[in-house]
């Protein structure tokens, strides 16, 4: 398999969003806050696994494991979660399993060179895509627009905010609507915006890098992680 040649397949926002609002409702219903860490470890049997510092030396928040059955976070993240962010970092996870468990395994990957080799050569470009659909899958997974619509036509009854640019709005209300749905306030803007059709930015790290391989490697050595190995799935 050539990693420089591989083209992620497009998949229309509508049908990430349908796919998201499916998977909430059959594992969890159509309330808020959607209580992500409960679903992976309870409902679908996916340990999550704290691991020091992984943030600070491998820039990744979380990484799933290729049989589905760990997902890897950062340990002062998950512990301590002062913002929240590591809940969509679960969903985004779960994002990788609902979106991409397919095409991963068509890739092949077998062994931590095959990991390295695929993160070294895969086009920028469509990492990016990979990386984008899942954030848009963990939007809507736990932050239901319908819902979300709701909240926000009810905060500005309350305060009277009818005449108020939106954006400005949405800027305003970010930090109550991430609260009632446990996302950070970035999240919560990002989807807010996503209301009003306005093009969200993009400021999202990667999950994957040869970095944490390394640092995973060293830490549990003996055992090999097999990510992307989606063969045994
Ligand atoms: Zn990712």
């Amino acid at each position: 398999m050539k990693y420089k040649n591989i083209t992620v397949p497009f998949i229309r926002i509508d049908e990430i969003k349908i796919k998201a609002d499916d998977f909430r409702k059959k594992f969890w219903g159509n309330t808020i806050p959607v209580e992500v860490e409960a679903i992976v470890e309870i409902k679908l049997k996916i340990k999550i696994i704290p691991i020091p510092n992984l943030f600070k030396l491998c820039s990744v928040d979380s990484q799933i494991s290729s049989n589905f059955a760990s997902i890897l976070v950062d340990q002062d993240s998950y512990l301590y979660n002062e913002t929240n962010r590591i809940y969509f970092s679960l969903a985004h996870e779960l994002g990788h399993y609902i979106l991409h468990k397919e095409l991963f395994s068509s890739f092949g990957i077998k062994s931590i060179e095959d990991v390295i080799a695929f993160i070294n050569n895969i086009p920028e470009k469509q990492y990016s895509f990979l990386e984008a659909q899942a954030n848009k899958f963990a939007s809507h997974f736990l932050l239901p627009r319908d819902i979300l619509l709701g909240e926000k036509k009810e905060i500005i009854e309350k305060y009277k905010l009818q005449n108020i640019n939106d954006k400005m709005v949405n800027s305003y209300i970010a930090d109550s609507i991430a609260k009632k749905f446990n996302v950070s306030s970035q999240a919560a803007e990002l989807a807010l915006d996503d209301l009003n059709n306005k093009k969200a930015s993009k400021n999202w790290g990667p999950c994957v890098s040869v970095r944490l391989f390394q640092y995973l490697q060293q830490t549990f050595s003996g055992h090999t992680f097999r990510f992307f190995d989606f063969q045994k799935f």
